[in-house]
Formats: C-alpha cells, sequence, structure tokens
C-alpha cells in the first residue's frame, strides 16, 4: 500500500513575523475593553440596562452564583430528630461507577427504620460527580448541594469525607469528637474518627 506524505506547511514570512497574529489578538481585547467599559459607564448611568457587561469575580473570595441543579460537595440529610436519613440500603454504593462509597449498614433500634449507616465515606479524590448517588437514593438522603467546591486537601485521607463530614458540611478534619446522635459511639482510630460495627453489635 502506497504510504502518501503529508508535509506540515512552512509558514509565510508575515506568519513567521507573528505581527499580525499579536496584532488581532490585541484587537479583540481591546474590543472586548472599549465595549465594557462603555456598557459600564452607561449602567452607571441608567442607560442600556438590558445589554450584560462582563465581570471579574474575584475568586475564592467572592463566589459566583450557584445553579440549583449545579453538583457540590455532597451532604447526607437528617430527620427531625439529627440521625440521618440513609437507611443503608447501599444503592448508592452500588452505582458509584468510581467505587468510592463504602458504607456499613447497622441495625436501628427503631423498629421503623430498618437500618442506619454506622459509617458513610466518600472518597472525593476518586469520586467524578456523576450525582447518580443522588439520583438513585430512594430516601433524599445523600444530595449534592452544599454549595462546597473547593475540596483540595493536603493527603489523600483527608479527601475521604466520613459520616461526620457528610451530615455538617462545615465540618473539617481533624475531628477528635464526635457529636452525632447516634445508636452506635464513634471512636478515635488511626487519627479518624470512625463509627465502629463493633460498637454496635457488642462483640
Ligand atoms: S457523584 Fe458519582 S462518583 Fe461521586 S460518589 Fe456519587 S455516584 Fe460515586
Ligand atoms: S444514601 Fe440513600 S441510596 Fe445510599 S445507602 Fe443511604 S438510603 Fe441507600
Amino acid at each position: 500500500m502506497a504510504v502518501r506524505v503529508v508535509r506540515r506547511r512552512e509558514l509565510t514570512f508575515w506568519e513567521k513575523l507573528y505581527i499580525p497574529q499579536i496584532l488581532s489578538g490585541l484587537k479583540i481585547t481591546f474590543r472586548h475593553f472599549f465595549r465594557n467599559l462603555f456598557l459600564h459607564t452607561a449602567h452607571l448611568l441608567g442607560r442600556y440596562k438590558l445589554l450584560p457587561a462582563a465581570v471579574t469575580i474575584q475568586f475564592p473570595e467572592e463566589l459566583r452564583p450557584l445553579m440549583s441543579r449545579f453538583r457540590s460537595r455532597h451532604r447526607l440529610t437528617l430527620r427531625a430528630d439529627n440521625t440521618p436519613r440513609c437507611v443503608g440500603c447501599m444503592l448508592c454504593e452500588t452505582v458509584c461507577p468510581a467505587k468510592c462509597i463504602t458504607i456499613v449498614p447497622g441495625e436501628h433500634p427503631d423498629p421503623n427504620v430498618e437500618k442506619y449507616p454506622v459509617r458513610f465515606d466518600i472518597d472525593l479524590g476518586v469520586c467524578v460527580y456523576c450525582g447518580y448517588c443522588v439520583e438513585v437514593c430512594p430516601e433524599d438522603a445523600i444530595r449534592m448541594d452544599t454549595g462546597i467546591l473547593d475540596v483540595a486537601a493536603y493527603s489523600r485521607e483527608a479527601m475521604r469525607l466520613d459520616i461526620h463530614e457528610l451530615m455538617d458540611p462545615k465540618l473539617r478534619k481533624p475531628i477528635t469528637e464526635c457529636n452525632l446522635t447516634f445508636p452506635h459511639k464513634c471512636s478515635l482510630s488511626g487519627g479518624a474518627m470512625k463509627g465502629s460495627w463493633e460498637s454496635v453489635t457488642g462483640s
């Protein structure tokens, strides 16, 4: 089979100078600059209010308003008695394509509630923010509406949210005390506060 060699086109003299390209870029920059200058001035004078002008948002000090459907950091929703709505059905763990949810369910003392999550971890370092966990939950127990975008951390372990951080999105690691209203006791293990299956079963 014949091989067709395609040679890259040589740049012309003017293209090698790059001056036309620089001027073309400056033209776009100045067009936006003068358009926005004109519109912001006009808005101050109460004119052309319907024509939007570009604004610079000083992130992260200033946050852009998020759309209601925007997927931000997860949270677990709560019942009136401040316990999680989650019934430990494991649907979210099963559907998660990144396999970043870890749930350990326990028997709930209230016979009307089948189970509850003794442990509920989400590894944000692996999560792809697809929202499947929210879609699949039959109890509306997990949502991605905290508006928290800054999930960066200095270690992989810090990227792993546990049930304390999921129930109270304001909490940040290290968590050394558990004040959750649960039928089990959390304990500090390996520097992380974890709910323990053993403490539920008493084994
Ligand atoms: S958003 Fe997607 S990847 Fe992240 S925990 Fe939920 S199901 Fe898993
Ligand atoms: S968060 Fe929802 S889907 Fe996931 S285990 Fe709890 S009840 Fe089931």
